[in-house]
């Protein structure tokens, strides 16, 4: 039992150690960006309005916590669509889906919601928009991210071929160099992406494609905050999840500017107190599906390990907002 401060002791007690000081610099802006809040959104509702269970094909975002979050109030995720039983709604995932998606749905008479991004669905326009034109479509992108499968299955087979870095972009083969277009992902690293772009139109100088690229706003704007606290800071936390590309490039964006312990981080439970310890300024930032009560977690854990102070300096203000649709919006509850 510690001795009360009434209580007399032949020793005195030894203080505490004095927590040493970090300085935290949170990124501005950080986190869900609008086409997440609307992909959850969308689930939520449904649930609401169909109750339980919702099927969702993939995770609605890349996050653990909010998938499971979803899961406790009667969500159930699913990979492919021959997993979902009939008379359930499905809803498909804010990454976009290839068009064999909806169509299989159709043909099983499924009821489905499409949480698509729609910064998403518009590069989807735009590659449509491309094919009618008569050309070849390059999509800059990651092989295998969801967002690209879904993007590349708006067109038929061969009708796009994907580009991943310079080198690739050096040695594509295209039929006819003046019948080709561009599109990109929308989570693309920014600087990595005007170098792509900058090799295929010294290809192909008819090049049509989008004035920058189709990277989104949210992208854009955390990582130029992300460049704005990794500057000066000895490492930088990126909360999101490793399968989240965006939080991906917002790690590899720190780096690239010199912060070599820019590390991406789940939980306040994965923190790596190792790596934290000669850190004086740390900076945090997360990942467009990353909900802010895990920043707040993360900040409450190194509350615990150091007597700290938290910076925010001014960044991009977002007021970028997503209509649901129509089904789910208390307009259609009240007609
Ligand atoms: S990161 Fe951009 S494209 Fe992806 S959901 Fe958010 S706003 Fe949409």
């Amino acid at each position: 039992m510690p001795a009360s401060p009434h209580t007399a002791t032949g020793n005195a007690e030894s203080p505490q150690p004095a927590l040493r000081p970090l300085t935290i610099v949170l990124a501005n802006p950080r986190g869900f960006c609008a086409g997440v809040e609307r992909a959850i959104e969308i689930v939520e509702r449904a649930l609401e309005k169909y109750g339980a269970p919702v099927y969702v094909r993939h995770e609605i975002v890349h996050n653990r916590f909010v998938v499971e979050s979803l899961e406790a109030k009667g969500a159930i995720f699913v990979e492919e669509l021959s997993e979902v039983p009939e008379n359930v709604p499905v809803i498909f995932s804010a990454h976009g889906v290839p068009k064999s998606v909806p169509a299989e749905a159709v043909r099983r008479d499924l009821f489905y919601l499409d949480a698509t991004c729609p910064l998403v669905s518009k590069v989807h326009r735009e590659a449509e928009r491309h094919y009618r034109l008569g050309n070849k479509v390059i999509l800059i992108g990651h092989d295998g991210h969801p967002e690209v499968i879904g993007t590349m299955g708006q067109l038929p087979e061969d009708a796009m071929v994907l580009v991943q870095n310079v080198e690739e972009a050096e040695n594509i083969a295209i039929e006819d160099p003046d019948r080709v277009a561009f599109i990109t992902q929308t989570t693309l690293s920014v600087d990595d992406t005007v170098e792509i772009i900058a090799a295929l139109k010294r290809r192909f100088p008819n090049i049509m494609g989008p004035k920058k690229e189709d990277i989104c706003y949210a992208t854009t704007n955390r990582q130029e905050a992300v460049k704005a606290v990794a500057a000066g800071a000895d490492a930088v936390i990126v909360v999101g999840a490793p399968n989240s590309s965006n939080s991906q490039r917002l790690v590899e964006v720190a780096r690239n500017l010199g912060c070599s312990k820019a590390m991406l981080v789940q939980r306040a439970a994965d923190l790596d107190w190792a790596v934290l310890e000669d850190v004086r300024r740390l900076g945090i930032t997360a990942g467009a599906s990353a909900p802010e009560i895990l920043v707040e977690e993360i900040i409450a854990a190194l509350q615990n390990h150091f007597d700290i102070t938290i910076e925010r300096p001014d960044g991009a203000t977002e007021n970028v907002f997503f209509k649901l649709p129509k089904i789910l919006t208390r307009e259609a509850e009240a007609s």
